[in-house]
């Protein structure tokens, strides 16, 4: 039985006051908790793991089924008699945390045309939806891979019915493959961690400083500009397990020249890389090195030794701290026009024609064939292709054709040091000089453009006319103004 005191208090106002006050706060109390459990609970959930990134690879032989004729060199007299190695196409599908997807292919082959980048592209459309800026097509350059069509065709001496039915169906076989890897690396999409950082390896040389095939053993400094950076992209799934690697170098795979199949030291590194890390799959992309060769070259321990070089640079920077990525994809693609001069006057092309040899001959005939027949000569080349992708904080800036290291150079200065330069991408349709080498001329300043089948040189202008959409794009990508200075 209560005591009339304490029945006095209950009905005193004070203790409705303490009553009150204390279903509030207990009710706060319970939100507080309540609202804490459902965050634990949420951050446990598939749809959290799924606001990262995803990502599948998937690799294809493309070693040609019959032995053809290879690409990159006008000296080869014979087609390919044998293999090195099996050459690789590779694929690595994206996804980020919005299912924006992206896809990078990497290839030993000298290089995608336009005309068979279109294809492929359309087809890739059709099947899987992706738009154009999302798709690179990549090519490791390499010069013991097959030829290809409309790429630096004018090299090579004239092929007949036979050989040209060899190249149309190399092409279709190739583009078959390439759809092949995509739909496994789009299938195989899981969730996956992305981070990047940059290594660096020493053996690309200035061969237009160096001297073609400079002997630089005894030389007291290398000279010229290179780009010695080894940019690494570390693909881990959700265990933690490396599935793929993709890696970078500015610098011709070329340092063989023998008759049989092989990715030269972009090959071998990714051989060395894939034996290292059994899980993963190794990528290699091709920079801005079209000035720069492996030095000393010629032989297979040679193209070895530089694999190894390349996959160990590539092995310290995985094994250290790597900068994660936030889940965020942003892509973006424009062809742009750049003007070509005008063919040498009739006295030139007769005098090209009665000293020269093989290739420049055989280019400077077509010229004067074409010129007689009234044909009208390209006076721009309207679809230079470039490309940017943002994968979280990393950028890419992708070019078409063969690009020289000063552009390496002039977009680090502007965009940091961290940006990953990819070239040989897209379209290679011919060497891409800076206003430096268009004016130095040589091989990549000029002649270049006479194996690829062109009226003549670059005008001035093509390096600022590059830089400009550059900007532009990084600008969309980062959402920020960048200072371009002349
Ligand atoms: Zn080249």
């Amino acid at each position: 039985m209560l005591r009339p005191v304490f029945l006095g208090f209950l009905l005193r106002p004070v203790f409705f006051g303490i009553l009150l006050r204390a279903v509030f706060f207990g009710f706060l109390l319970s939100v507080v908790l309540l609202s804490c459990y459902l965050n634990a609970q949420e951050s446990n959930s598939p749809s959290e793991v799924d606001r990262g990134w995803k990502a599948g690879v998937a690799r294809v032989v493309i070693t040609p089924p019959e032995y053809m004729w290879m690409a990159g060199y006008a000296a080869r007299d014979k087609p390919a008699d044998g293999k090195l190695h099996d050459l690789w196409l590779k694929a690595l599908a994206l996804e980020d945390a919005e299912g924006n997807k992206a896809l990078l292919i990497t290839s030993d082959i000298i290089g995608f045309s336009r005309e068979l980048s279109q294809s492929i592209c359309g087809k890739l459309h059709k099947k899987f939806k992706l738009e154009r800026k999302d798709i690179i097509l990549s090519s490791s350059h390499t010069h013991s891979g097959p030829v290809l069509n409309n790429n630096l065709y004018g090299i090579y001496p004239p092929f007949d019915d036979k050989q040209k039915e060899q190249i149309r169906r190399y092409q279709q076989f190739l583009e078959a493959q390439v759809l092949i890897a995509a739909e496994r690396a789009l299938g195989s999409l899981a969730p996956s961690s992305i981070s990047t950082g940059v290594g660096i390896s020493r053996f690309a040389v200035n061969r237009r400083e160096s001297g073609w095939e400079g002997d630089i053993l005894y030389s007291p400094d290398v000279k010229g500009p290179s780009d010695h950076s080894v940019p690494v992209i570390k693909i881990t799934d959700e265990r933690n397990r490396l599935t793929a690697v993709v890696f970078g170098y500015a610098c011709h795979a070329t340092s063989l020249s023998i008759n049989k199949w092989s990715g030269d030291y972009p090959g071998f590194a990714q051989i060395e890389l894939e034996k290292m890390y059994p899980s993963a799959t190794a990528m290699f992309f091709a920079g801005f090195g079209a000035d720069q060769n492996p030095f000393p070259r010629g032989g297979v321990l040679q193209a070895e030794q530089y694999g190894k070089e390349l996959a160990i640079s590539v092995e310290r920077i995985l094994e250290g701290e790597m900068e994660q990525l936030s889940p965020s994809l942003k892509t973006v693609y424009e062809e742009i026009e750049l003007e070509i001069a005008q063919p040498p006057d009739q006295a030139k092309l007769e005098q090209i024609i009665e000293n020269g040899a093989g290739w420049e001959k055989r280019w400077a005939m077509m010229i004067m064939e074409k010129q007689a027949a009234g044909e009208k000569l390209e006076d721009s080349y309207p679809f230079y292709p470039v490309q940017g992708w943002q994968l979280g904080e990393q950028s890419l800036v992708v070019l078409g054709g063969e690009v020289v290291v000063d552009y390496a150079l002039a977009l680090r200065e502007l965009l940091g040091n961290d940006i990953i330069l990819v070239g040989y991408s897209n379209d290679v349709m011919t060497y891409i000089p800076s206003e430096r080498v268009l004016k130095e001329g040589g091989y990549e300043g000029k002649s270049s453009m006479w194996v690829y089948g062109h009226r003549g040189s670059w005008e001035p202008g093509i390096e600022e006319k590059i830089i400009t959409e550059v900007l532009r794009q990084m600008y969309f990508c980062k959402n920020k103004e960048i200072d371009y200075l002349e």
